[in-house]
Parts: C-alpha cells; sequence; structure tokens
C-alpha cells in the first residue's frame, strides 16, 4: 500500500474547494512562493560548493550588509512571481520602494511582501536561515500597487508563511483556517504535509530573548524574565530553558512545534528605533501565523495585528508564543507603565515578595 500523502498543491485545491467562489488564484500565488522557496532552498544546501556565502559589496536600505545570498533571494523571489499575473506589486526587505509588475506581465489582485532570505547571518555558519512572506489585498486590482496600499494592518493578510531551511527544507502558512506544515520531499521536488493543523501549546518552559540587551529591557520585560530564571523557587513555581538561535524563522518554528515565547522587545539600546523586527515582512506574518496557532503575538502594548503601518520598512517590538505567556506579559506592561519595576529580586515588585 503506498502511503497517503497531501502535497502542497492537494492541501491548497481542497481547502479552496470549501470556498465556491475562490477563483484559484491565490493558489497559483502560493504555489510561486512555494517554488521561490524550493529554489533558495537548493542554494543555501549547496553552501560554498558554488561560492554564494559571505558579504556582497552592497547595504539594504535598513543600513545592513547583504549577504550575496540576501540578493540572491530576494532575485528569486521577484523572479518566481512576477510573471503570473496575480500580483499588483512586491515589497522586499531589500528594496527600498515596492517593486512594480514589468510591463510585460498582466497584474493581479495580491501584494506579496517577503524577507527573502532571514537570518542571513547564520548562513555561513551553517545554521537554519529561512524566508517570510505575507499575501494582502491590493487595493486597485489590476493596477501598479502603491507604496500606500501595502500599509495595512496585519490583520488584513489572506496568507501568511515562512519557509524553513534546516536539516529539512519546512514551508508553514496559514490561509486563516490554522496552520499546516508541509516537508520538502527532495527527490520528489514537492512539499508535502507532514505537520497538518500546528497548535502552540499553552504551557511554556522556554523563553528565546537576546539576554546580551537586558540592560536596555523595559521594567515589564526585566520582571517577566527575573521571574523565569527564579526557577522553581521563584514566583512562577518552575525551572525554564532559555533558547535563541538569532533567527526569526527559526525561533517561531520551535515555538510551534515545541512551544514556549520569544521576545525582542523595544528597549533605550536605541531610543528612536522602536523594535528590531520589521511590521510587513517579519511580525505581521509571523503575528498571523501565531495566532492562528492558538498562541498571541504582541508588541507588549498592542496586539501585533492591529497596527496601522505608517512605512513600508517600519521596525516593531515583538513578543510572540503561548498565549498566557504573552498576555503575562502584556500584564506587566500595563502595570509597569505607571509603576516602575524596582531592583531584580530584592525591590518591592521582585521575587522574593511577590511570592510571599
Ligand atoms: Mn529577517
Ligand atoms: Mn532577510
Amino acid at each position: 500500500m503506498l502511503p497517503d500523502r497531501t502535497t502542497l498543491n492537494q492541501f491548497l485545491i481542497e481547502e479552496r474547494r470549501r470556498h465556491p467562489g475562490a477563483t484559484g488564484d491565490l493558489n497559483a500565488l502560493i504555489n510561486d512562493v512555494a517554488i521561490a522557496c524550493k529554489a533558495i532552498a537548493k542554494r543555501v544546501a549547496c553552501g560554498g560548493i558554488d561560492n554564494i556565502l559571505g558579504a556582497s559589496s552592497t547595504t539594504n536600505i535598513q543600513g545592513e550588509t547583504q549577504q550575496k545570498l540576501d540578493v540572491l533571494a530576494n532575485e528569486m523571489f521577484l523572479r518566481a512571481n512576477e510573471w503570473d499575473g496575480h500580483l499588483a506589486g512586491m515589497v522586499s526587505e531589500e528594496m527600498e520602494a515596492p517593486f512594480l509588475i514589468p510591463a510585460r506581465f498582466p497584474k493581479g489582485r495580491y501584494l506579496l511582501t517577503f524577507d527573502p532570505l532571514d537570518g542571513s547571518s547564520n548562513i555561513d555558519v551553517n545554521l537554519s536561515v529561512g524566508s517570510i512572506f505575507s499575501i494582502l489585498r491590493a487595493t486597485m486590482p489590476g493596477a501598479d500597487a502603491t507604496a500606500a496600499d501595502f500599509l495595512q494592518p496585519g490583520s488584513k493578510q489572506v496568507c501568511a508563511g515562512y519557509a524553513i531551511y534546516g536539516p529539512s527544507t519546512m514551508l508553514v502558512i496559514t490561509v486563516g483556517t490554522g496552520v499546516h506544515g508541509f516537508t520538502l520531499d527532495p527527490q520528489l521536488g514537492e512539499f508535502i504535509l507532514t505537520h497538518p493543523a500546528l497548535r502552540i501549546p499553552t504551557a511554556a518552559a522556554e523563553f528565546a530573548i537576546n539576554a546580551s540587551n537586558s540592560r536596555f529591557w523595559e521594567p515589564a520585560v526585566k520582571r517577566y524574565v527575573d521571574e523565569c530564571l527564579a526557577g522553581k523557587s521563584g514566583p512562577r513555581g518552575k525551572d525554564f530553558n532559555m533558547r535563541w538561535i538569532a533567527s526569526l524563522v527559526a525561533e517561531a518554528h520551535r515555538i510551534l512545534v515545541r512551544g514556549g515565547i520569544f521576545l525582542y522587545p523595544r528597549d533605550s539600546k536605541e531610543p528612536a528605533r522602536a523594535g528590531r523586527l520589521r511590521l510587513l515582512y517579519e511580525a505581521n506574518p509571523m503575528a498571523f501565523i501565531v495566532e492562528q496557532a492558538g498562541g498571541l503575538a504582541s508588541t507588549g502594548r498592542e496586539r501585533i495585528l492591529d497596527i496601522v503601518p505608517n512605512a513600508l520598512h517600519q521596525r516593531v517590538p515583538l513578543i510572540f508564543g503561548a498565549r498566557e505567556e504573552v498576555e503575562r506579559i502584556e500584564a506587566y506592561y500595563c502595570e509597569h507603565n505607571v509603576a516602575d519595576y524596582d531592583a531584580p529580586l530584592f525591590g518591592t515588585r521582585g521575587l522574593f515578595r511577590a511570592s510571599a
């Protein structure tokens, strides 16, 4: 007997059958995104062989040095998606202005935003990297999109997903009906449904944060982490483990599969900067996925998906994962907006009083 396997395409067609009015445009678009991810996976897997590792001579709009693979992955996303007639424009981490569909191709009803290679500083050390994407409806179907058309809150996304290029390549997507994970069968070249209906476990035992920034953290974050670190004898009454991969995709994937929480909060290191991660192609797609998997995503002060963007490359604080943990941090933000959090461990709100 052959095993019962569902390919990405079959999954999408079966989803579409539940929406009799759907044209199939969205499915075709998702398939083209999947092709871009497969092409990137192939290059990533070849590592140093094709001399595509290391920094390029260019910097992106954020002033970050681009890796050669950042540039290549961006090209792959553009080429895989510009021709199919489903898009009115694209926004990429690697491009300041929206990419307009070349005149020789028809324009369509959707907008695509993406981070073509997330965690690209991990590439030279052979750790997991990924791609992140988000699909919105075009304001003027069939016409060139303007920058303003992309400034929609994340709650308007029709699809979001990421690919992770790890020991295996996976594509994880939501079209608003839960979160589903597909693993690339490299021989077949097809994504196979391996992780249907992913749910973030409610109880968290792991947290991920860049602790080298702890002196810049806001009181709510300090308190949350202090309480985790205090373990069994602290107010949480249990031990936590800490994780930090410095790749959003890898952190998100671990949390979807195994639970926990991720924090890249606002801090006072660069007060002018609201956060590190970009709203349109990092925070929003991850927030859509996390909520569809039963978790929450927040800045600490507001729900990520409610933010009305004011710029294409806007940065936001990002806290996501197990619902109860995110709610706890939001409560700390509320409390410490009015009252400061004292010195860890011995202050009025510190561990030893809070647990008394
Ligand atoms: Mn990124
Ligand atoms: Mn990137």
